[in-house]
């Protein structure tokens, strides 16, 4: 185990801890964040690799609440709308504005005019200024600039301001920030048991390294449940799953080679069953989701069945006719589970997406529903929860002003440094953007240590994008990698096979590894690939 493993484990299994937090999807990793903030001595663990849980499988978009304008949510449209403005300003590399097209046919869900007028309140409620404003388009418009788009009945578009992120980076980023200020921060750790006072009150959590197989207990003053999918399990684990419950709706997406399905901007468009579906740009990708069903199986293996990617295809062939996409072209996938709160007789779209807290007889805070685009409030509320219940003087939420990335880049002087050490390489261009707009001004250190090898320019890349991960980012296995820090098994999976070797000696040398464990990682690796590649039935 590497001694930086060993010292973290020493720190949560000796120090006492004001919060300790369970999940380190975007929720904990939010609520880790804000208290460690406000001067409360945290620790966070997560079972899995930070974010491996629904925090990677989202739509990747940070939304502004189109969904809930529907349904008259007028207050959440605002605060989510809000919410964007102050993500972008944390981690501006990773959450980017992005265009979103909404076509407007005869018989869709939308007419033009509610879509116009929708939008219009849309952007007085986000405060959406200049030209991120919603602007219709006509049905010439629309042609002209999205020319795949079927023109059986289109009659205009709308053209609106989201944006768009990644959601493992996003997690990622938000978890370095609270271990830059204090947070004990372990993957790989589960949560096993709870361990309660004598009048039934918790103390602390029974936990397991699943790398070493050491036991623990971590002892802390208040205790969030952050699971996720899992938050019933804890719950149940505490003796208090009574009330209201989970229901999970799994959600997929698919990936195609941006020539497939080369779109100017992400579309948002009616699938057959009234349903609303995303194509979105991404690098030499385009990714659409997301598919809602009800889902009970194994939560620890979630993945697109062929019926998902036939539905999402069925969709998309329906609105791109000249694309005619087969399954064949689908070269990458994943499917996620969302958390939501039960509510009888309800579908899963129609189920909200609203967060809740529960707090057991024991004093367990669980919190659970929600989207990723709300991960701060979340947090805000929860952590003012646990600094009200410690009796403290209430120090304020300050995560507004704290940003999520370190340094500045210039980025044309990068952009140009990336050109001339490519040299003119294929798929250079969208590898500079995707390095850019994943580590933001790291980039630039990455590009630089890359430089300084013999290699050639993409194999030098892989590297030194490895070897950052590694140092910098918690990776302990090579699927870290791969999936959640460099996105590479969703948005360039041909580099994955391209690149292992490298990776693996690259990733033995910096952790230690024996040649058993970088065997075992190889085939974990390859392992994923299958599940995104190969559609269950
Ligand atoms: P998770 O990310 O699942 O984190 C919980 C973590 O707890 C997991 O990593 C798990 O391993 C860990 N854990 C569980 N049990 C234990 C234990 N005993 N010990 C230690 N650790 C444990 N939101 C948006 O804002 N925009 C979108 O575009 C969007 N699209 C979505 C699309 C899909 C298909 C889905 C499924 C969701 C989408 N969402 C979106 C919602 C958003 O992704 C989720 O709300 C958010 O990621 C949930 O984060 P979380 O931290 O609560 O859960």
């Amino acid at each position: 185990m590497a001694t930086t493993r060993i010292k973290l484990v020493r720190q949560l299994s000796t120090h006492k801890f004001d919060l300790l937090v369970i999940g380190g999807g975007v929720t904990g990793a939010g609520i880790a964040l804000d208290a460690v903030l406000r001067g409360l001595r945290v620790a966070l663990i997560e079972k899995g690799d930070y974010a491996s849980g629904t925090s990677s499988k989202s739509t990747k978009l940070i939304h502004g609440g189109l969904r809930y304008l529907k349904q008259f949510e007028f207050r959440i449209v605002a605060e989510v709308g809000r919410e964007r403005a102050i993500l972008h300003r944390l981690a501006p590399h990773l959450v980017r504005p992005e265009k979103m097209l909404l076509p407007i046919y005869e018989h869709g869900s939308f007419s033009r005019f509610s879509t116009s007028l929708g939008l219009w309140v849309y952007d007085q409620l986000a405060r959406v200024k200049g030209s991120d404003r919603r602007r219709m388009l006509s049905a010439a418009l629309v042609r002209a600039e999205e020319p795949l788009l079927s023109t059986e009945g289109l009659k205009a578009g709308g053209l609106y301001a989201e944006y768009r992120t990644d959601d493992a980076r996003l997690t990622i980023e938000i978890v370095k920030t609270a271990v830059r200020l204090g947070c004990v921060a372990l993957n790989y750790v589960e949560a096993d048991g709870f361990i309660t006072t004598a009048s039934g009150k918790l103390k602390g959590v029974m936990a397991t390294d699943l790398l070493s197989g050491i036991q623990m207990e971590v002892f802390a003053k208040k205790i969030v449940n952050a699971a996720g999918p899992w938050v019933d399990e804890l719950r149940q684990l505490d003796h208090s799953l009574n009330g209201k419950r989970l229901f999970l709706s799994k959600g997929t997406h698919i990936v195609v080679p941006r020539e497939k399905l080369p779109l100017k901007y992400s579309v948002y468009f009616d699938m057959p069953d009234g349903r609303m579906v995303f194509a979105i740009p991404r690098h030499r990708t385009t990714y659409i989701g997301t598919t809602d069903t009800p889902f009970t199986d194994d939560k620890n293996g979630v993945f697109a069945s062929r019926d998902d990617a036939e539905y999402l295809l069925k969709g998309l062939n329906g609105v791109f006719p000249h694309a005619q996409i087969s399954l064949q072209d689908v070269e990458s996938s994943w499917a996620g589970l969302r958390p939501l709160i039960y509510e009888p007789g309800k579908s899963a779209s129609e189920m909200s997406r609203k967060d809740e807290v529960f707090v057991s007889p024991s004093g367990l805070i669980s919190i659970a529903g929600g989207k990723l685009t709300g991960y701060r409030k979340m947090a805000e509320k929860v952590v003012s929860y646990v600094v009200k219940s410690l009796g403290l003087q209430s120090p304020q939420c300050t995560t507004m002003s704290v940003p999520l990335t370190k340094g500045k880049l210039d980025e044309a002087a990068y952009l140009a440094e990336f050109e001339a050490f490519a040299n003119g390489a294929e798929d250079s261009g969208f590898a500079a953007q995707s390095l850019l707009q994943n580590y933001g001004a790291a980039a630039g250190k990455i590009l630089a240590a890359a430089r300084q090898t013999a290699l050639p320019p993409a194999q030098a890349l892989v590297v030194a994008e490895a070897e950052y991960a590694a140092s910098e980012e918690f990776v302990v296995k090579a699927l870290d990698f791969f999936e959640r820090r460099s996105g590479r098994l969703y948005f360039d999976i041909r580099s994955v096979e391209a690149y292992l070797n490298q990776v693996l000696e690259a990733l033995q040398r910096l952790l230690g590894w024996s040649d058993e464990k970088k065997a075992a990682e190889r085939a974990e690796v390859l392992q994923a690939v299958h599940n995104v590649t190969q559609f269950k039935q």
